[in-house]
């Protein structure tokens, strides 16, 4: 476990409540400035919450929650990215 980790709760970026019930998706910064979608949870960087949700997405695309909690500029398709794993989640 990161340090990161432990000081801060998993807090989804989007309805800023840490949503129990709800999946949340973790996006990464990678040491390198790489913005990617972390579906293991496990790789290292600068981590932010969402849950799966489209709401949430939404909300943060709007605030630019992301670029913010990552602390770098968050490229509009990353957006697109959660979005189409919603979909993909809720089409099964
Ligand atoms: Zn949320």
């Amino acid at each position: 476990m990161a340090d990161e980790k432990r000081r801060r709760p998993r807090t989804c970026i989007g309805c800023l409540s840490e949503s129990p019930k709800k999946t949340l998706i973790r996006i990464v910064r990678s040491p390198d400035g790489i913005v990617t979608i972390d579906r293991t949870g496990k790789k290292p960087g600068r981590g932010a919450y969402l849950c799966l949700d489209m709401e949430c997405i939404e909300k943060a695309r709007k605030k630019n929650s992301l670029a913010r909690a990552l602390r770098c500029t968050v490229d509009n398709s990353i957006y697109d990215e959660l979005i189409a794993i919603v979909e993909g989640e809720q089409g099964r």
